[in-house]
């Protein structure tokens, strides 16, 4: 089973119980870039991405921009990111859709995948995604609407689901997995302690969909397999 979105390089953050055969460690800007890569070093099922998150880019300048295309073209992440917008906890918008904008650049331009975390701006990531063509990834720990779904399906990006997925009590989350497409939802744990966390949104994806636990995994390996072209 793949975790598509686990930060193994922080503190908190548990080893992924011995279910979880691969991982996508993100990273949050330059100050975890080379703990990403060390983490991902010794184990051929660990992938890293590099990016540049919306709650620190207070600490990056332009040159940063510039770094991170040289650390890609030397690294080989499998994606950029994360990346992307949070109008709840970052004030200032305007650079933050500055910085999203050139990361997703970045991305077309080295054909990789985009990992993004949207915070009460999906309309605005899906309108900057729309002015790149190339633009694909997937939208983690989804929290916006039906609506703002099917627009970003229409650009052929996937949907990564974690632990506020499990909550019983998700209606309006659990109503989003009823309606995508089981082809573009992954599964991740993103900052969360427990590792069997992972076994638990497979879980409810397949209450929601009508489906086995197996296929659930099967599909969602199936899927972060082809985003981030592993094997
Ligand atoms: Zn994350």
């Amino acid at each position: 089973m793949l975790n598509s979105h686990i930060h193994l390089d922080f503190d908190n953050v548990n080893s992924p119980s011995s279910s979880t055969t691969g991982v996508i460690v993100p990273s949050t800007g330059k100050d975890n870039w080379d703990s990403v890569i060390a983490c991902c070093s010794a184990d051929n099922n660990s992938h890293f991405a590099l990016g540049i998150h919306p709650w620190f880019i207070e600490n990056h300048q332009m040159i940063d921009l510039y770094n991170l295309e040289v650390r890609i073209e030397e690294e080989k992440p499998v994606a950029v990111g994360e990346c992307g917008l949070d109008y709840v906890k970052v004030k200032d918008q305007n650079t933050q859709r500055f910085m999203f904008d050139e990361q997703i650049s970045l991305a077309t331009r080295f054909d990789l995948p985009l990992i993004i975390h949207s915070v009460q701006a999906t309309e605005d990531v899906t309108d900057l995604l729309k002015s790149h063509s190339k633009s694909r990834g997937v939208i983690h720990a989804y929290s916006g609407s039906i609506q703002q779904a099917e627009n970003l399906l229409k650009i052929n990006f996937s949907f990564g689901f974690g632990n506020t997925l499990i909550n019983p009590q998700a209606y309006k989350l659990h109503d989003i997995v009823k309606f995508l497409p089981i082809e573009s939802i992954v599964i991740e744990t993103d900052d969360h302690k427990n590792p069997d966390e992972l076994i638990q949104v497979a879980e409810r994806v397949a209450r929601i969909k009508k489906l086995t636990v197996d296929e659930v995994i099967d599909q969602c390996d199936q899927n972060t397999r082809n985003i981030f072209n592993i094997d």
